[in-house]
């Protein structure tokens, strides 16, 4: 299977530019625990860096003006020192000259290769290869090969191979840019001639990680090693570098394991990877290259302790400060719940330790009960310091329940819902209970739900946000539904949550009576109960080059008018595609298109999945491909700062709940084939109540097959089958 086509491997020749920042994005590599971003390991130009998943630095948020209940301080994950550099000279004259030949990821092997020409200012000249894989299984090791053959000259070289910080701290007005944390402490904890270990302590969060490097070769050091190379002869150098887990640290036996088996064990877990995770679409490579880049980026990104999540550019750049958002839940969550549920598992217990945190946030916010998780975190503190686009998008506590519920739907795993899910969805509800109120609308009463952003952020602080709602009421039920399965399950687990039938009732009770706004001039739900009194952005006499908007127009400007940064109302369109008929979601589908300006790297995704459910098939396919393709062509050209994760996760998701018309809920999973005309065929595998289930769709007959597990009742093209 593996070997018929390269669609499992990125070269340079594949991605849009060879700018030092976008390649080391494009190529960085990472664990879950820490990324490498990939540089140019002679020229010490501040592209690289090592990026530890939750290794933040605090500092304060200073405001012209300040008010109660702001957060306090920003959280930045710190840009470790870059662990590809290597600094080689003959006859004291540095080698910093570099013209890069070639690089290659190998998305079987997670083996990275590259290969660069160098040379000096006396015209000495070497080939110097590079490779490098980190570590799958041990999630601390990265190793690093060099190999260097001199064109022209023979003699003895001098190489060092530096553990220092980056010097560059990047000044940007784009909010979405990084801030590069330089001021660490740092401390040798042991350093001998081929192996030092150095502590970095951040001053103010009080965390700190240790790193590990270690020259291979017998006799050799780490800085000033004389190598004696011999003209078009190869010359080898390996280092191991231990990263340890944060406030830990390196053990000397992440330096005494073979590279060959750390080459083994990561080989084997990456066929592992696709062996569930492979999608094949025929005769479509180009495609097929950029799906298998994004989940195989997207597997890298996300924190496998349950201690991490998956920042917004996942460990491939400091872009977000490395923040966690609703893009996981809503975004990048399903990959995992249908195709490795553990892993799932381990990034919702993330939001689980964090609950305290949202607690006390939810006071904070004048709400006695209940829990509101921040919008952009790493410890569980809100950092967002622009509460209109930040605090006040509180649909984030419903996306997490809704992920939850997600989960438990295809994993029926509820003894996880005991621990974790149900307290998550029981202090969220809470949340909304406390948080709305009972308001007369048409002589009906009704919840409401005031003064809160929707995902689009070019609409802030407006009472009944319809995604907000909506989410809200799925939030509740799912509260009443998933304590009544644990009361059947296990009646004192019911009574130690101490659940009460009348809190539930109120859920209830609120939840059928949630106000779900409807224009009724355009016949389409309404994104809140303001939005259709502004003027439709003037989108004809705005420039090219104006966008995205948020780095043009003053927010408030932005706010007067009826324009959308990315899918709101019609979230709940993908999520809950049983509310509404066809038409209803074609009317819907037409207005928000119109008004959408796709600024976010979070759109195109949701516009792919809604169009091939509609049968739009030009337009599901151009979404797709922008999304399948979004940072190998540096499509929303801020691919320098890290990938686009969400993008990432909402491309497998355009395939599967897009093409594939993928549907599940309690008692059902249903697919319905929705593919491009010009597709061949479609074929993937998902994880389903403890079956492992192939998917192929095609234009001929469409297949179910059932890998592993009992048989199960599975809709197909609206046809119930016995698989
Ligand atoms: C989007 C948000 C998203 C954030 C992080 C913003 O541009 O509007 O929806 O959560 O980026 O990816």
């Amino acid at each position: 299977m593996m070997e018929e086509k390269n669609t499992y491997q990125i070269n340079l020749k594949d991605i849009k530019k060879n700018d030092p920042q976008y390649v080391a994005s494009i190529f960085s590599t990472g664990n879950g625990h820490f990324g490498i971003r990939t540089s140019d390991p002679i020229l010490a130009d501040n592209s690289g860096g090592c990026i530890v998943n939750g290794f933040y630095e605090e500092s304060t948020i200073n405001y012209g003006e300040e008010a109660y209940g702001y957060p306090k301080n920003n959280q930045s994950i710190v840009l470790l020192p870059d662990l590809r550099t290597i600094f080689i000279k003959y006859k004291d004259n540095f080698f910093n000259n570099s013209e890069v030949r070639k690089i290659q990821l190998n998305m079987l092997s997670g083996e990275l290769k590259s290969s660069y020409l160098i040379s000096n200012t006396s015209g000495d000249k070497i080939v110097l290869d590079v490779l490098s894989i980190v570590n799958q299984c041990n999630s601390e090791q990265f190793l690093i090969q060099y190999r260097l053959t001199p064109m022209n000259f023979s003699g003895v070289i001098s190489v060092s191979k530096p553990l220092t910080m980056s010097s560059k701290r990047e000044k940007s007005r784009d909010p979405r840019k990084g801030k590069n944390i330089i001021s660490l402490q740092e401390k040798n904890i042991s350093l001998v001639s081929n192996q030092i270990i150095k502590e970095f302590r951040t001053n103010r969060s009080k965390l700190s990680i240790q790193i590990g490097l270690k020259n291979l070769a017998p006799n050799s050091k780490l800085n000033n090693d004389q190598i004696m190379l011999k003209k078009g002869e190869t010359s080898e150098l390996k280092y191991i570098a231990a990263i340890s887990e944060i406030n830990n640290s390196v053990d000397q036996k992440e330096f005494l394991e073979d590279p060959e088996e750390i080459s083994k064990d990561t080989n084997c877990y990456w066929q592992s990877f696709w062996k569930n995770s492979d999608i094949k679409i025929s005769k479509k490579n180009r495609l097929e290259l950029g799906i298998h880049y994004n989940i195989f980026q997207l597997n890298q990104g996300a924190g496998r302790n349950g201690n991490t999540n998956i920042p917004a550019k996942g460990l491939s750049g400091i872009g977000y400060d490395g923040h966690y958002f609703w893009d996981t839940e809503i975004y990048m969550l399903p990959f995992f719940i249908f195709t490795n549920p553990d892993e799932a598992k381990k990034l919702l217990t993330y939001r689980y330790k964090i609950l305290p945190e949202a607690k006390k946030r939810a006071k904070e916010l004048g709400v006695d009960k209940g829990a509101l998780f921040a919008w952009r975190t790493i410890n569980g503190k809100e950092a967002s310091a622009f509460f209109p686009a930040g605090t006040a998008q509180y649909h984030i506590n419903a996306d997490i329940a809704y992920a939850v519920g997600l989960y438990y739907n295809v994993t029926k795993d509820i003894q996880f819902i005991n621990e974790i899910g149900l307290p998550i969805i029981l202090e969220t509800a809470r949340f909304w209970k406390s948080f709305g109120s009972w308001q007369l609308i048409d002589e009906k009463n009704k919840f409401v739900f005031n003064d809160v952003t929707g995902p689009d952020e070019y609409t802030a602080i407006v009472n009944n946000n319809y995604y907000t709602n909506r989410m809200a009421q799925h939030n509740l039920r799912l509260a009443v539904k998933l304590s009544k399965k644990i009361q059947e399950w296990n009646y004192q687990e019911f009574k130690n949550h101490q659940l009460d039938q009348k809190e539930l009732e109120s859920f209830s009770k609120i939840a059928d009576n949630t106000y779900l706004p409807y224009n009724s001039n355009e016949q389409i739900i309404a994104q809140d109960d303001s939005f259709f009194e502004k003027p439709i952005w003037p989108f004809k006499t705005t420039p090219k080059e104006n966008y995205p908007l948020l780095l043009h127009y003053h927010p408030l400007t932005i706010y007067r008018y009826q324009v959308a940064k990315q899918p709101d109302a019609l979230m709940t369109d993908m999520l809950f595609p049983n509310d509404y008929g066809t038409d209803q979601k074609k009317r819907n589908y037409s207005y928000y298109e119109k008004i959408t300006t796709h600024d976010s790297s979070l759109s195109r995704s949701i516009f792919s999945i809604l169009a091939a459910r509609l049968h739009y098939k030009e337009k599901a396919e151009n979404y797709f491909m922008s999304t399948a393709l979004t940072d190998l062509t540096d499509l929303q050209g801020n691919t320098d700062d890290g990938l686009h994760m969400a993008n990432l996760g909402g491309n497998w998701l355009g395939l599967v709940y897009g093409f594939a018309g993928l549907r599940v809920s309690d008692s059902e999973l249903s697919l319905t084939n929705n593919l491009p005309n010009d597709w061949e065929s479609l074929q993937f595998k998902l994880k389903y109540q403890a079956r492992e289930l192939l998917i192929t769709l095609n234009h001929k007959k469409d297949s179910i097959t059932r890998l592993s597990g009992k048989p199960v009742q599975i809709t197909l093209n609206g046809n119930s089958y016995l698989i």
